[in-house]
């Protein structure tokens, strides 16, 4: 271990102007109190000590789905950029559904929407769907053991590999997930946003993990991060590792991770349309394939125009996007939401279509269904409060 630090290459004061070099400095100095490997045994022992005691107990962590890659491989999907509380009810009916990666690498994309809907981040939905495929044909259904074929793989990033070959195979392949690199920055009490050190917090993370359990070792280190070392508040009473901590022991712990200034987050204003025909079928149409939400379905509309009423904006919007004449109604209700870089105030109107053939102008393709049927197609979480509005109305 202390032959890997490089901590000969730690840079003079003159040359760590840069973000990354100062990332690079901090880490290299936190680990040079492992100049002897018994104490890296003993800061690696801390944190499996306290899994033993505190870890988690998860599904994907016990027998039979530890035998099984494909059940790993959806729990690392799921928990991309999402807790484990929320993904919990996900993974267990996502097998009912899905029992085998041959299951869902022939399943319609449709059917993988709707089983992921309300999830988020739907774009991991379809590449796993891709991937499963790829490990069906190219792999003959096992999930490849190698880092570089995982990280081939559609959506599979260097640490949902780690997490996955860890995990499923107790190999030793790093992981730095959103919680690791809290805990991570906090240790070497990193002076600049991780975003601008990836490359010395891999570095630590690939040198503090353990050749001998590289599963529980890496698990444990997310359990740290999801309930001890707190984004607000961390628990560091309580944290195995407190005595090595630098941002503990200088204070620091509530500057630690360092954030970029962001402004707000841009607000889009959008008119939407519950179109209904004489035989009480309400239009809907889904997503272009690429982008935010891509496949999935949706109440058409679009942004409002400066100087533009909401009426005459979801007027012209089902005039460019569908081709049809319709006469807005009433206001059904307003939908606020949240995404990761803006948010959204969907405003919802009652229409009754008045004439056109309806085209798929900007969407794959738009549908007629009722109220009953509704259901059968994934929509967005915006889109969901909708159809419980026009359920309540009914
Ligand atoms: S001592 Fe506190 S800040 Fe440091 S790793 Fe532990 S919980 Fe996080």
């Amino acid at each position: 271990m202390p032959a890997q630090l490089n901590v000969n290459a730690s840079p003079s004061p003159s040359s760590v102007a840069s973000p990354r070099k100062l990332g690079r400095a901090s880490a290299n100095q936190w680990l040079q109190s492992f100049s002897h490997p018994s104490v890296l045994n003993q800061f690696q022992g801390k944190l499996l000590d306290w899994y033993e005691t505190s870890g988690r107990d998860l599904p994907w962590r016990r027998l039979p789905d530890l035998n099984d890659p494909y059940r790993i491989w959806t729990s690392e999907v799921m928990l991309q950029q999402t807790q484990v509380k929320t993904v919990l009810p996900y993974y267990n009916r996502w097998f009912e559904v899905f029992p085998t990666v041959e299951s869902l690498a022939i399943a319609d994309q449709q059917q993988v929407l709707k089983a992921w809907e309300g999830l988020g981040y739907y774009s991991r939905a379809r590449n796993f769907h891709r991937a499963a495929k790829i490990v069906v044909e190219k792999h003959s259904g096992q999930f490849p053991k190698s880092l570089e074929a995982a990280q081939d793989l559609p959506g599979i990033g260097r640490t949902t590999a780690g997490g996955i070959l860890s995990n499923a195979f107790d190999l030793p392949v790093p992981i730095l997930d959103g919680n690791v690199k809290r805990v991570l920055s906090r240790l070497v009490a990193l002076p600049v946003p991780p975003a601008k050190a990836m490359d010395a917090l891999w570095f630590v993370s690939e040198l503090i993990l353990s050749g001998d359990r590289p599963r529980d070792f890496n698990q444990a280190l997310m359990d740290l991060g999801a309930t001890v070392c707190l984004r607000k508040n961390p628990t560091c009473l309580l944290c195995p590792w407190m005595s090595y901590c630098q941002a503990y022991r200088t204070n620091q712990t509530t500057i630690i991770p360092m954030t970029e200034s962001k402004g707000p987050l841009p607000h889009k204003v959008i008119g939407v349309a519950v179109i209904e025909n004489e035989q009480g079928e309400i239009l809907i149409d889904r997503r272009l394939e690429e982008g935010l939400l891509g496949g999935l379905w949706e109440f058409p509309g679009g942004k409002v125009e400066p100087g533009e009423s909401m009426e005459e904006c979801v007027k012209r919007e089902i005039k460019e996007e569908l081709a049809l004449d319709i006469e807005v109604g009433e206001e059904l209700i307003v939908v606020n939401h949240a995404y990761t870089h803006f948010k959204v105030s969907l405003h919802v109107h009652l229409c009754r279509y008045l004439g056109g053939e309806p085209k798929a102008i900007a969407s794959q393709e738009v549908r007629w269904v009722t109220l009953d049927t509704i259901d059968q197609y994934p929509f967005p979480k915006a889109n969901t409060k909708i159809i419980e509005a026009l359920k309540k109305r009914s």
